[in-house]
């Protein structure tokens, strides 16, 4: 058995001893932003943005992307709880990279344990009991970074419900050094109207 719900509940009660006067925290975010990253172990947006609780809204997924989910959140954090900046931030060394949808879906279909990955190739430590499901999900897999940044700014700028006054910024953050390199093409694309 894991003792991660210890783990997770000794920490909590250690924060809750500290949690100060984080109650009367108002609902909306207090810096007016949004941020869509991925949902890789390795990023802490908290940290490598600078946030606090009620500054911001973070919506993760694998990879950041741009889904329809995603948008859904966007809507609302703007619509209904007053963004008015928001960030797709991608980053370097994406789990998302070293796979592609056929690729998933056969594991998948073959077995659902964790698949193993010797660096190039994924494979199944044994065969059963998998499911053909997996071939009728997009995977919104990535083949290059600045490129799937660039891709989900544009979907989000021209989504008929994301209003053009609200500019939306592209980075990719580098898991070597914690760096936010801006994508131009990106920033340039997500451009609010004046
Ligand atoms: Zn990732």
């Amino acid at each position: 058995m894991s003792n991660i719900v210890d783990e997770v509940l000794a920490a909590n009660k250690s924060y809750v001893q500290g949690f100060g006067k984080k109650g009367d925290l108002a609902l909306p975010p207090a810096r007016g932003f949004a941020i869509l990253t991925c949902m890789d172990a390795r990023l802490d947006p908290a940290k490598y943005a600078g946030l606090a609780e009620g500054d911001a809204h973070v919506i993760r997924n694998a990879g950041g992307r741009a889904t329809d989910d995603a948008i859904r959140s966007l809507v609302i954090s703007h619509k209904l709880l007053g963004t008015k900046e928001w960030f797709v931030i991608h980053h370097t060394n994406c789990g998302m990279e070293l796979f592609s949808d056929e690729v998933i879906a056969d594991l998948l279909e073959d077995d659902l344990a964790t698949a193993l990955f010797d660096g190039k190739k994924w494979s199944n430590p044994h065969h059963q009991g998998g499911h053909a499901a997996g071939h009728f999900i997009k995977w919104h897999t990535i083949k290059n970074q600045e490129t799937s940044v660039e891709q989900d700014v544009r979907r989000i700028r021209e989504h008929p419900l994301v209003p053009a006054n609200v500019p939306i910024h592209g980075y990719v953050y580098d898991v070597k050094t914690g760096r936010l390199n801006e994508v131009k093409a990106a920033t340039e694309a997500g451009k609010a109207a004046a």
